[in-house]
């Protein structure tokens, strides 16, 4: 199963496992570039649990646009936070940004990215779980497409600037995204609550 998917409502199935639990340290980042994105790798003993399982933090980075759709719309900007345990199996958390007030929270990472430059950042401030994930099982979006990748897609929108948004663009001044794969029957799993008169999931993305 190979991603990134568009998450519809129509194929989506409900679980009881909680959202991960974010036990981030704010610690250094440093940028590698690899061409078509920023990799921010750190040494932090920064963790998630989740499914009894527990996760070291290796990097995040940005894509613009966002690859994960739903029903078709896509927002601008989304960060991946790769995982890795023990046995090394992966989990990414996507947490997904829509424009509007600048994210003072991405601002010295934004900064570093054009200098070159390690910063020092808590990215827990970027996750926030507390309206739900999605969950499957896919693959990473880049080369080499390794499978059995647990991918969880938070169900909270962050903000972000169109500035911000375009100040990342520039940086390589193309979309660094993959087209979206065959779901192939694959089911996507909701944890969350179901307002009375929303009918789309993109309805439950809408911040507050
Ligand atoms: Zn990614």
């Amino acid at each position: 199963m190979q991603s990134p998917i568009d998450i519809g409502s129509d194929s989506l199935d409900y679980t009881n496992i909680a959202p991960p639990s974010i036990a981030y340290r704010e610690s250094e980042f440093y940028p590698e570039n690899t061409g078509w994105t920023l990799l921010n790798f750190t040494d932090a003993e920064s963790f998630i649990n989740w499914n009894k399982c527990k996760y070291r933090l290796v990097q995040f980075h940005l894509h613009t646009s966002a690859e994960h759709t739903f029903n078709g719309l896509r927002f601008p900007l989304t960060a991946h936070f790769v995982h890795s345990n023990t046995g090394g199996d992966l989990l990414v958390i996507a947490s997904l940004f829509d424009t509007g007030e600048t994210n003072h929270i991405l601002t010295p990472a934004l900064e570093a990215f054009k200098e070159g430059k390690s910063f020092i950042l808590n990215p827990s401030n970027l996750l926030d779980t507390r309206r739900g994930y999605f969950v499957y099982s896919g693959s990473l979006t880049t080369e080499p497409h390794t499978e059995g990748v647990t991918w969880i897609i938070l169900n909270q929108l962050q903000k972000v600037s169109q500035q911000q948004v375009e100040e990342y663009y520039s940086i390589f001044g193309k979309e660094t995204v993959r087209d979206i794969q065959n779901l192939n029957g694959v089911s996507v799993k909701f944890f969350g609550e179901i307002s009375e008169g929303v009918d789309t999931i993109t309805g439950y993305l809408t911040p507050d």
